[in-house]
């Protein structure tokens, strides 16, 4: 069992950290905030009062941050501090340019490193379910995918530094993308008399089969654990969506890529978001979609 710092406890870090601790690992937890600490300290880890206090004697550290800028800020106090050889894996959804600037970081000390995103949200985070995109060097994906799997149930791995990060925002430009298309699917079969299970029942067994329909439907009914069915409680919130798609147009534009439907769905997330749907579950776009059509 590993000595692991884990810095960041907040919605996903929080119980990431605590299948760490039920998975039998010493893990010695900070965050900002004294609520996350405090709640860290009930899952069983030591609680840290810094970051740098948190990696003494760490074998492995974690990071779960909000954005690049926290994550190079944290990297850059606590990697000085590491045993030279230890591992260092950052978990947030940061854009790429940042991760690789971390990965160099972790190199010039002669740490292994890995860039490992999530897809699975707060459910994947507690029922330890997560799915790990990772990038880094072989030898650190081989240190990391042990512990990893204490907090997951699938792995890839992507490529060298940043290229977890890469495959992310394109998995997730394809989700924002395709959950407006089934979206506007079901307003026009609305207009046009179609009930929805009909639709359901056709478009989940023909072309239009995707995981936005079949696995996260935006209408209450045909997918029962869906948010439609909860009043579009996340989930995944409209605000992270309009996260993820601007981290893909950021690295659309500075890698010379065409990406208009990923432009647009990034557009009508950021209106959805403006007009105070933040906190509301991705799928709930359908209702955005619908208020387009009334005007
Ligand atoms: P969150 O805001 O709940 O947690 C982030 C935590 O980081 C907070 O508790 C904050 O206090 C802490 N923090 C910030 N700066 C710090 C610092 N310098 N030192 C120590 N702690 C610091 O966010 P979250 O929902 O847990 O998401 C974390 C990351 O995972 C994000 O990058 C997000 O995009 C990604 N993600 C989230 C979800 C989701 O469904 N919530 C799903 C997939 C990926």
């Amino acid at each position: 069992m590993a000595n692991i710092a884990f810095i960041g406890l907040g919605n996903m870090g929080g119980p990431m950290a605590a299948n760490l601790v039920k998975a039998g690992h010493k893990v010695t937890a900070f965050d900002l905030v004294a609520a996350s600490r405090d709640q860290a300290k009930a899952d069983g880890a030591a609680i840290a009062e810094s970051s740098v206090a948190s990696i003494k004697g760490a074998d492995i550290v974690i990071t779960m941050l909000p954005a690049g800028k926290h994550v190079l800020s944290v990297w850059n106090e606590v990697i000085p501090g590491m045993t030279k050889g230890a591992l260092i894996i950052d978990c947030s959804t940061i854009d790429v340019e940042s991760a690789k600037q971390a990965h160099a970081l972790a190199v010039k000390h002669g740490a292994l490193s890995v860039d490992a995103p999530v897809s699975g949200g707060t459910g994947g985070a507690k029922g330890a379910t997560l799915t790990f995109m990772c990038g880094g060097e072989d030898k650190a994906f081989a240190a990391a995918k042990p512990v990893l799997e204490n907090m997951g149930k699938k792995l890839v791995h992507c490529g060298g530094g940043g290229a977890g990060q890469a495959a992310k925002i394109c998995n997730n430009m394809i989700l924002g993308i395709s959950m407006i298309g089934v979206g506007e699917a079901f307003a026009l079969a609305e207009k046009l008399g179609l009930s929805h299970q009909a639709l359901f029942d056709v478009a989940s067994t023909s072309s239009g089969q995707c995981w936005a329909l079949t696995s996260y439907c935006p209408v209450p009914g045909p997918v029962p654990a869906s948010p439609a069915n909860n009043g579009y409680k996340p989930g995944f919130a409209s605000a992270l969506m309009v996260k993820d798609l601007t981290l893909a147009q950021d690295a659309a534009n500075a890698a010379g890529a065409a990406t208009p439907l990923g432009k647009h769905a990034q557009e009508i997330y950021k209106a959805f978001d403006a007009a105070g749907h933040g906190g509301v579950d991705f799928s709930g776009i359908i209702q955005h979609v619908r208020s387009l059509a009334a005007k």
